[in-house]
């Protein structure tokens, strides 16, 4: 079921009081979006389906106009994971990297149909942070509408100090309190495929600007890990011990889908002959996504189960609306 930003804050708390960390997937194509929501259901985990703007500009939403991708990617979310089939999952559905003049916009447009809302600030200054996040509470309390919040700081710029977590995090909550619900500082990792397992990855950090967010809250605030994809297992898990609740996961899956194309197409090229009898079946949309599948889905579970999300669905289910 696609929850409510209210009931995604309930799945933070319960993410960070069971330890687990839900996976976020940077979901390109319709196609990705059913293989991850049929991973979670293998799974009996809560998930996270994440857009940016290059989705949703993309050819598979919005062909270049990004609110009508906004739109779209809503609705194939709304209509999959209501349905029968992925009525057990807890399904997030969250925006990730929106920047630029139409950031506000699309934002305010996403509000309330998605869960949970953030915004690249990369290429914005501090001020410009806070003034950002400002705007979109801002349009939620004048609206009266339920909205959770991501803000994030540095990501791909080393470990942030914890100053970073008082001057934008808590400028941000103190402008307009009860929005926000994860902090994403730096923390050693890097958006991309990093070779190097990220030597300067620190769990401690992590662990540090869990508590001094939820201190500054007043309630449970979640870390969001960007760049977990070059990131070792071990380094995985210390951080969702540390107090990571979401693993955005956007290259390796990407990489993994092209792959499996690049296989499928290679081991079919007889086929697509007019000649030859199945070419019909080989080159419809069906045969590629059923092949992909076949090696993304297992690679997706994979991931779920070394966060701790096994298992995590149906009893978050049973605990809902009663904190
Ligand atoms: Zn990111």
């Amino acid at each position: 079921m696609l929850l409510t930003p209210t009931q995604t804050r309930e799945l933070i708390a319960d993410a960070l009081q069971h330890k687990y960390a839900v996976l976020a997937v940077n979901a390109d194509s319709p196609a990705s979006v059913y293989d991850v929501l049929e991973a979670a259901r293998q799974c009996d985990a809560p998930i996270m389906i994440e857009t940016s703007l290059w989705q949703l500009k993309g050819r598979s939403f919005g062909a270049g106009d990004a609110l009508l991708g906004l739109s779209r990617y809503h609705a194939e979310l709304n209509v999959l994971a209501n349905h029968a089939t992925f009525q057990q999952v807890p399904v997030v559905l969250h925006t990730d990297h929106i920047k630029g003049p139409e950031t506000t916009a699309i934002l305010e447009s996403a509000m309330p149909r998605f869960s949970s809302l953030s915004l690249d600030s990369s290429e914005m200054t501090p001020a410009e942070n806070i003034a950002a996040i400002g705007k979109l509470c801002a349009s939620a309390t004048q609206r009266n509408l339920p909205l959770t919040l991501e803000m994030e700081a540095g990501v791909d710029a080393g470990v942030s100090p914890l100053t970073d977590c008082d001057t934008l995090f808590g400028a941000a909550e103190k402008n307009n309190p009860g929005y926000l619900a994860w902090w994403a500082p730096g923390v050693g990792t890097q958006h991309g495929l990093g070779s190097d397992g990220y030597p300067t990855f620190s769990a401690e950090a992590v662990g540090a600007h869990q508590k001094r967010a939820t201190a500054l809250a007043g309630r449970p605030i979640g870390i969001a890990l960007h760049g977990s994809s070059g990131l070792p297992v071990a380094s995985l898990q210390a951080a969702v011990q540390a107090g990571v609740s979401k693993v955005n996961w956007s290259s390796e899956s990407l990489l993994l889908r092209s792959q499996a194309a690049q296989e499928y197409f290679s081991a079919h090229l007889a086929q697509l002959d007019k000649k030859h009898k199945d070419w019909k079946n080989t080159a419809m949309d069906n045969g590629l996504q059923a092949f992909v599948a076949s090696r993304y889905v297992p690679k997706v579970v994979d991931r779920i189960k070394l966060l701790g999300g096994f298992c995590a669905g149906t009893r978050f289910l049973s605990t809902l609306g009663r904190s």
